[in-house]
């Protein structure tokens, strides 16, 4: 280990593919790992690469990958110096950050204020309209009832869509195109919201007829250094879930860019934002829209650093060890295209999951071709988990290049003993939509339609 590493040890509270891809960043910096894994990954790519492995509970996640006993209790038998929340599971739970600094960890991760503010939605759309970012048309708040949702409604005009305060992952979203479905998706909307985060707030915002999903990649230091790394487009989603995200937006002009990129970084910078994150944008007829920001890593993180040359993980690290940025916005620059397809352990025209052994694994290689994955051959994908099992990354000069790349990679990738998503990402790379670079966030779910 070297002298000058900023930690000596970093625990990354998390598994699969993100859990890899902390590991690696650690290990380059010179830092030492601690994987924790519940018993149904005791076999996992993260806890055999790990310097070391403490067992946090059962298979069910609320009993492992959420059981905040069992992750603090790792960190301290282990003498970790910081915890790394990855993605999902712990990273945006203000209290476990709180917990985590209380018990003298480094948490490597946005303020737990921020991470509040932020989590709940409403709060989140209030805060940046005060500083001067544009949102969606809605609610000024959580509805109280029925009356005052259709109250709403009625002024902003349908459709419109309730969204959960504490929403994530499309949860609790629903569609209403008059009164008759807004009563009943007021009603399932507050059932799911419950069900899903233990809290029924929801909100209402005018439903975009054919926006993109466009977000911008943040970066703060705590010197009050905020810089912006351009921004992904997010708009081939199914249920509004991403599926395939790509670096530059092939609908934004470099100007659009800049614009929507500052407006961003000045916005986090009043907030006094550390660390990275992401607000997301609708984007219609040249505008955009605020939705949310997400105070953490994403997945698809990866596009911008194949377009930057930029670690974020590595950035992260430094940030929170109390380094400063060390260079500005005009430092930053854009390279090439990159796309990303995220291949899951599922049927390509049902869905349906499909966890088992995977008996041959090979993943794809060569030039400008990256797979974050913790597969092996012989290693089961467990039925506890999310689906997705490998992100297939590719950097190309031009956005042409890269697709010609991204096609020769996919056709190269081999998985096998498990039904996966790859060929149903052979199909929308080959539609002549995806290949102008013509879509929005229904594309998708109407191609689907379309072919069945
Ligand atoms: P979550 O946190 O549950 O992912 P988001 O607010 O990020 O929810 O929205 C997820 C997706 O839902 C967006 O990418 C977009 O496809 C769709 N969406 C959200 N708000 C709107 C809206 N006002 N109009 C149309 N589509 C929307």
């Amino acid at each position: 280990m070297s002298s000058d590493a900023l930690f000596e040890k970093v625990l990354i509270a998390n598994r699969g593919e993100i859990a890899l891809r902390i590991h690696r960043a650690c290990q380059e910096m010179g830092i030492r790992t601690v994987a924790v894994h519940s018993t149904a990954d005791a076999d996992a790519m993260h806890v055999r690469l790990a310097d070391e492995s403490v067992c946090i509970g059962p298979a069910a996640s609320k009993d492992s990958y959420l059981n905040i006993p069992a992750i603090l209790s790792a960190a301290t038998i282990t003498g970790a110096d910081a915890i790394h929340p990855g993605i999902g599971f712990m990273a945006e739970n203000a209290q476990f950050a709180e917990m985590v600094i209380e018990h003298g960890f480094t948490w490597i991760g946005p303020t737990p204020e921020h991470i509040r503010i932020m989590g709940d939605k409403v709060t989140a759309k209030k805060t940046v309209i005060e500083l001067g970012l544009p949102c969606v048309p809605g609610s000024d708040g959580p509805v109280r009832d029925f009356e005052d949702a259709s109250a709403v409604a009625e002024q902003i005009g349908y459709p419109i869509l309730i969204k959960a305060a504490a929403g994530g992952g499309g949860k609790g979203m629903k569609v209403a195109w008059n009164r008759d479905q807004l009563r009943e998706a007021y009603q399932l909307a507050r059932g799911e919201a419950r069900a899903a985060f233990g809290n029924d707030q929801v909100y209402i915002e005018k439903y975009l007829a054919n926006p993109r999903h466009i977000e911008i990649q943040l970066l703060g230091d705590n010197y009050g250094t905020v810089v912006h790394f351009g921004e992904r487009d997010c708009s081939v989603q199914r249920r509004h879930q991403k599926v395939i995200e790509e670096a530059p937006s092939p609908a934004l002009t470099v100007e659009q860019r800049e614009w929507i990129g500052a407006l961003a970084a000045r916005t986090a910078q009043s907030l006094g934002y550390r660390g990275v994150g992401t607000m997301e944008f609708l984007y219609e007829n040249g505008q955009f829209y605020f939705i949310e920001m997400n105070t953490r890593l994403q997945i698809e993180h990866t596009i911008t650093e194949m377009v930057t040359g930029v670690d974020l993980v590595r950035e992260q690290i430094r940030v929170a060890a109390g380094q400063p940025l060390g260079y500005t916005q005009a430092d930053i620059r854009f390279n090439g295209h990159s796309i990303e397809c995220r291949i899951n352990a599922e049927h390509p025209d049902t869905f349906t999951p499909s966890p088992g052994l995977i008996r041959q694994y090979h993943a794809p290689g060569g030039l400008g071709v990256r797979v974050d994955s913790a597969l092996y051959d012989g290693y089961r994908v467990p039925p506890h988990y999310d689906s997705m099992i490998a992100k297939l990354i590719v950097h190309g000069n031009n956005r042409t290049e890269c697709l010609m790349r991204l096609r020769r990679a996919l056709g190269e990738f081999v998985i096998d003993g498990v039904d996966t998503s790859i060929p149903l990402h052979q199909r929308i790379i080959s539609e002549p939509d995806f290949v102008a670079g013509n879509y929005d966030i229904k594309w998708m779910e109407e191609w689907i339609k379309r072919r069945t």
